[in-house]
């Protein structure tokens, strides 16, 4: 086994963590542990490519997931290529955080689950349990969190690796439940882009007649239409591209306007309760700011790197609301399932072999997926 340094700079937090630890190089093999195949980038302009990679035997509170499907995420393509300055890549990196599988195995303290059972883990893994974040079903904020991926893992050494993997194993708190009646592939990206919509559309009140606007209609995006709908708000998308404004009205949008045509937005001036802003990269925030009515919220859960230029006045006029949102917590996730089991919702994919993943990035790098791609994991089974 081969062990080398790695220092990780977290500064996600009010204050900055610096974790120096070893990291074990792939295909260890040792007592606790054995080898999962695995797709992973050694660099960020190196492509994705097969490997294998250790993953821990299950504990006494841990859930063995063989994975059938694992949606892919734009957080994904920014980590791969090193694109966040706050939260740097560490190498190999296995991304994945939308998981849908069945269990496999489970540890002897583990109640919720039992082998054949169909199962979800999202974009946290693991949180200290005791902090007020923690105690409030707020896992996303605990300050000791564990990301799905690229997160220091503290039993193998490391860091955490994702889901383009063909098995994980996870503590069973951190698992879902998947209702029966879903499309597992479509359901997939429910673990992250469903959460991601769901959770702040709840926390700042969408609900019915109240005037909702989507910016950009990608991954997040389509399933923030689809929630607001359900919801029953009046749904507005905002996308750059005149061509999806048929798909978007599908999904369940009222209205659509081309972002890049202001006589359209000026329409539209300070009439908005709330507006979802989903664009993974830079763009002119203030042009959605004036939108808003008095008292009204625009969240970002889009994440550029490049911090956005925000006009003081935008916010002083009608006393308007700039927040953001991460993911969701651990009951909030499941409640969120259990919402699209009730509304049949899941999201519209492009189911794709794991062979295919390179081509997959370059084309979300160009907006040009309906709307997410999902891997069917027996791929990396069959060789
Ligand atoms: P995606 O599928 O690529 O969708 C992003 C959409 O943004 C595109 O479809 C496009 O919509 C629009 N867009 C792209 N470039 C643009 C530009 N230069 N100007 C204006 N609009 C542009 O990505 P995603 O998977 O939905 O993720 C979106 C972002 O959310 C990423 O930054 C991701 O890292 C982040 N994210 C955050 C969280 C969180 O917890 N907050 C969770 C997951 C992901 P149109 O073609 O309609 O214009
Ligand atoms: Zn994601």
């Amino acid at each position: 086994m081969k062990t080398s340094r790695v220092h990780l700079l977290i500064h996600l937090y009010p204050y900055h963590v610096n974790i120096v630890m070893s990291t074990t190089q792939f295909s260890s093999q040792s007592h606790g542990q054995y080898d999962s195949k695995a797709y992973s980038s050694t660099g960020p302009k190196s492509p994705l490519v097969q490997t294998t990679i250790p993953r821990r035997e299950p504990g006494d509170n841990d859930v063995q997931i063989e994975i059938l499907f694992c949606g892919i995420c734009h957080s994904d393509l920014h980590q791969v290529r090193n694109e966040w300055s706050a939260m740097p890549t560490v190498y190999p990196c296995v991304p994945g955080h939308e998981i849908i599988g069945r269990v496999t195995n489970i540890g002897s303290a583990v109640t919720k689950f039992k082998p054949g059972d169909l199962a979800a883990v999202g974009c946290l893994v693991d949180s200290d349990g005791n902090c007020p974040q923690c105690q409030a079903g707020l896992e996303q904020f605990c300050p000791h969190m564990t990301l799905t991926y690229n997160s220091p893992d503290v039993h193998l050494g490391g860091v955490t690796y994702g889901g383009y993997s063909d098995s994980i194993v996870v503590k069973e708190h951190f698992v879902l439940r998947v209702p029966s009646n879903l499309d597992l592939a479509g359901a997939a990206p429910l673990l992250c882009a469903g959460i991601t919509t769901y959770s702040p559309m709840r926390h700042w009140g969408v609900t019915k007649g109240k005037k909702v606007g989507v910016v950009g209609l990608g991954g997040l995006g389509h399933m923030a239409v689809k929630f607001a709908h359900a919801l029953e708000a009046h749904v507005v998308v905002f996308t750059t591209s005149l061509n999806k404004k048929e798909d978007a009205l599908r999904l369940g949008a009222d209205e659509v306007i081309v972002s890049r045509n202001t006589e359209e937005m000026n329409k539209h001036i300070a009439s908005f309760d709330f507006i979802i802003d989903t664009v993974s990269a830079e763009h002119d925030i203030n042009a959605f700011i004036q939108l808003l009515r008095p008292d009204g919220t625009l969240t970002l859960i889009g994440a550029p790197d490049k911090p956005h230029v925000v006009s003081a006045f935008g916010l002083l006029f009608n006393r308007r609301n700039l927040s953001g949102s991460l993911i969701g917590g651990i009951a909030e996730t499941q409640e969120m399932l259990d919402f699209c089991s009730k509304h049949n919702i899941t999201a519209d994919v492009e189911v794709i072999p794991i062979q295919k993943i390179n081509e997959a990035f370059e084309r979300l790098s160009h907006a040009d997926v309906k709307y997410r791609f999902t891997i069917d994991m027996a791929s990396l089974k069959a060789k």
